[in-house]
């Protein structure tokens, strides 16, 4: 009894957690939750939030007023390092923290590894919160001229950033920017023809321009230079070239899996130190790589719960089941999705219409918890 449960990250793969986070309390553990930033932003809307389809309030989570309200510790930092022997966190302003359980939900990060010189107007797609600093930054533009956008990185962000963009200009009534994909190879390489051909005819439909077959070298502020040596002129530029898992875990001399993540078995457990545990985008699942995705962060939701508090009252782990293919839907910007699963892919108003009431039910749910 009297425990100390500590949350590093208010992410998506502890929202379960976050929301019973009275029940540790009541058996007398202490919880402390570590973040960056008092709110929590779901990614999924995060497009949606450039192009204000949304505003910020309906696509994030105020994890410190959840926290604090149900007798929680909100610390407002960054862990940089974990001692895992002395079952100790560091942190990158404030006093280290001593746990017993110790539960990673730290996400993902874009590399600016290509990104030399000054970073005046280069966004990454994550954090969320920077996507809104872009909106600010590309509406002060557009109002003053037509400018051109670059969104270097070929994945499902770059097709949904592209679009919101069209459609945030498209509403500001101002000038419409030429907007470029840096797509590398080739753009959603790794989906199905049908997805990736619904993906072009939107894009081009649009005028936006989509550049293929060609990796991007370097990049300045105000430039995109390409391994072919072409150099494409951009006023602002997003960075979209996929993610990493937090690299606190390499650095502190956990296990990890090749891409860095904590090394965790189907208990979402890290193989070497039993009261660590993770979920989300931070971990690498021993048995089966999984994909950077919401989908397996949320599903590892009640799992992580349980065997959090498993681990604290000497019970017994349950064991997580990634389950079989995920329902993909891409929010194109302009009122209208491309939606995957399995054979089955369409696009259109239907497709948004079903992931907006999916993404607006889940915030719906976390949102019930703040009041
Ligand atoms: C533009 C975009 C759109 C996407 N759309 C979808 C979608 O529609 N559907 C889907 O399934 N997936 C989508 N994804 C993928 C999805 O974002 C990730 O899989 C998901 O965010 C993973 O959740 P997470 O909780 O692990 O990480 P995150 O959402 O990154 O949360 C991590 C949390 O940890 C905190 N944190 C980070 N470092 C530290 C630290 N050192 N100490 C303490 N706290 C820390 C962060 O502040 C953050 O609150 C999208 C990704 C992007 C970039």
């Amino acid at each position: 009894m009297d425990k100390h449960l500590v949350l590093v990250g208010g992410g998506h793969a502890h929202m379960v957690t976050l929301k019973h986070l009275h029940t540790f309390i009541e058996k007398g553990h202490q919880v402390t939750v570590i973040g960056p930033s008092k709110f929590h932003y779901y990614s999924g809307m995060g497009p949606g939030m450039l192009s204000k389809i949304y505003s910020p309030d309906d696509i994030r989570f105020a994890t410190e007023h959840v926290v604090t309200k149900q007798g929680g510790n909100f610390v407002l930092d960054k862990v940089i390092k974990i001692d895992a022997a002395k079952k100790t966190v560091y942190l990158e302003k404030g006093a280290p923290i001593d746990y017993d359980v110790l539960s990673f939900n730290a996400g993902s990060y874009v590399p600016w590894d290509h990104v030399h010189g000054e970073h005046t107007d280069i966004f990454s797609v994550k954090p969320i919160e920077s996507l809104l600093k872009a909106q600010e930054r590309v509406l002060e533009l557009l109002s003053q001229n037509k400018i051109s956008i670059a969104i270097v990185g070929g994945g499902p962000s770059s097709l949904e950033i592209a679009g919101n963009l069209w459609r945030l200009a498209k509403d500001a009534g101002q000038h419409m920017p030429d907007i470029k994909i840096f797509a590398g190879s080739r753009l959603m390489s790794r989906f199905p023809e049908k997805i990736r051909d619904l993906a072009y005819k939107s894009l081009r439909n649009r005028g936006i321009t989509i550049i293929e077959q060609d990796y991007s070298k370097e990049i300045q502020s105000g430039k995109v230079i390409l391994e072919s040596g072409a150099v494409h002129e951009a006023d602002i530029i997003f960075l979209a070239v996929g993610v990493k898992p937090s690299t606190i875990f390499k650095e502190s001399g956990l296990p990890t899996g090749p891409d860095g993540g904590l090394l965790v078995n189907k208990y979402l457990q890290c193989t070497e130190h039993p009261e660590i545990f993770g979920g989300g985008d931070c971990i690498y699942f021993q048995d089966k790589p999984l994909d950077k995705v919401g989908v397996y962060a949320v599903r590892e939701n009640p799992v992580l719960y349980h065997n959090l508090m498993a681990a604290l009252e000497n019970g017994e782990l349950h064991s997580f089941d990634p389950g079989g293919t995920y329902l993909l839907i891409f929010n194109l910007g302009d009122n209208k999705g491309i939606l995957g699963k399995n054979s089955l892919i369409f696009d259109g108003r239907l497709a948004f219409m079903i992931k907006d009431y999916i993404d607006r039910k889940f915030m719906r749910e976390f949102h019930e918890m703040e009041k």
